[in-house]
């Protein structure tokens, strides 16, 4: 087990910046997630934390150790990708055991850690045979056990799911957790898939072209979000996003919009008064709306697709003004019809409002 410190790590590619200004502890035992969209620097973060690329500035430290310079192979680290990268000709046991024979360990060692490793990971039964002859979800569990077995300070893992049908990734995202908890080790975890990071994570870093835009736990990022990327990034379906002034009325402060008009919250009021009169953009989640009354309501919008997901309803309809909104609704009730008047408010203490030109958050 370590702590792993990136002192403000970057990479260049000429004059191509893939990662920038990377500083972040990750602290022993910790299960770290990067998250962010196709290209953001996620796998380069991870590719110079295990050695295999050069950061050209900044430091790497494992557990007390400056390993900017060091060979991946005296680094303490094991990494598992989402190719699995198995030798296709070694039985399950010699994959297992590969990395182990190369340090020259002694037999009985090298056959305790691989059972140990297997039984843990439920494939003890299926050590002798050739990748070619596992699952997905087999190989899968093979390419954690050869990292297991090396007892590393940190486990990396770029996208180890990936290649895995929905289903089996639910259930390996529930063993990833279990293992993680056993072995109760550092993990550096790669994803583009933000349900991953939110049910992972100890903490999360969300990740926009080689910056990194909010570290924090899970329920911290999606609840305060500090900008419309990240807003927008974690959460499903996403956070809807309107634009519309701040205006008077009374003692209290509204959003509107065509066909919207919303009360602000009083956790909203001081930031408020310096956009009164000013464009802004207010966020809501999908479950954070729900119906209201004619003469009672913050929204009027008209439903135009309404998906059956099992235990809830995704209604997508749209404003008067024309801005398109989803909201999530529990199934147990009956669903609204295509093409029906929506009259909606919104859970108050929910209420996001955001910079229309920055895009950060005005809380
Ligand atoms: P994905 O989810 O698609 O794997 P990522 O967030 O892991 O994306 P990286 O693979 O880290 O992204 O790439 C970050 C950026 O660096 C991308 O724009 C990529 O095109 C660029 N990049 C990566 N390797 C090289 C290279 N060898 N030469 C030039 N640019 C590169």
């Amino acid at each position: 087990m370590a702590e792993v410190i990136l002192k403000n790590i970057e990479k260049r590619y000429g004059d191509f910046v893939a990662v920038a200004d990377f500083d972040l502890t990750i602290e022993n035992g910790e299960f770290l997630v990067l998250v962010g969209p196709s290209g953001c620097g996620k796998s380069t973060t991870l590719r110079m934390v295990a050695g295999l690329d050069d950061p050209t500035g900044g430091e790497i430290h494992i557990g007390n150790k400056n390993v900017t310079d060091l060979e991946p192979k005296d680094r303490d680290i094991a990494m598992v990708f989402q190719s699995y990268a198995l030798y296709p000709h070694k039985n399950v046991y010699e994959n297992m055991a590969f990395a182990l024979r190369i340090k020259k360990l002694p037999k009985e060692e090298i056959d305790a850690r691989v059972k140990k490793a297997a039984e843990m990971l439920g494939i003890s039964h299926l050590l002798h045979r050739q990748p070619k002859e596992l699952s997905g979800g087999q190989r899968q569990r093979v390419a954690l056990g050869r990292a297991i077995v090396r007892q590393p300070a940190v486990f990396l893992m770029d996208e180890p799911l990936s290649n895995l049908d929905a289903k089996l990734r639910v259930v390996m995202r529930a063993e990833l957790i279990k293992l993680h908890r056993k072995l109760a080790s550092t993990v550096i975890y790669v994803t583009h898939d933000q349900t991953e990071a939110m049910t992972m994570g100890s903490r999360i870093v969300v990740m926009k072209d080689g910056h990194i835009m909010q570290i924090g736990k899970p329920t911290d990022i999606y609840d305060s979000p500090k900008s419309m990327f990240v807003a927008g990034f974690i959460g499903s379906p996403p956070m809807n996003f309107l634009k519309g002034t701040l205006y008077r009325k009374e003692s209290a402060i509204h959003f509107k919009t065509e066909g919207v008009d919303v009360p602000l919250p009083s956790h909203l009021l001081q930031v408020a008064e310096s956009y009164l009169n000013k464009e802004v953009l207010l966020g809501i989640r999908p479950e954070n709306l729900y119906p209201a009354c004619e003469n009672d309501h913050e929204m009027s919008c008209l439903v135009e697709v309404v998906e059956h997901v099992g235990a809830e309803y995704i209604l997508h309809a749209k404003t008067t003004g024309d801005t398109e909104i989803v909201m999530t609704m529990p199934a147990k009730v009956a669903a609204p019809q295509i093409g029906c008047s929506l009259l909606l408010k919104c859970e108050k203490e929910k209420i996001h409002l955001f910079d229309p030109e920055s895009g950060h958050s005005l809380t």
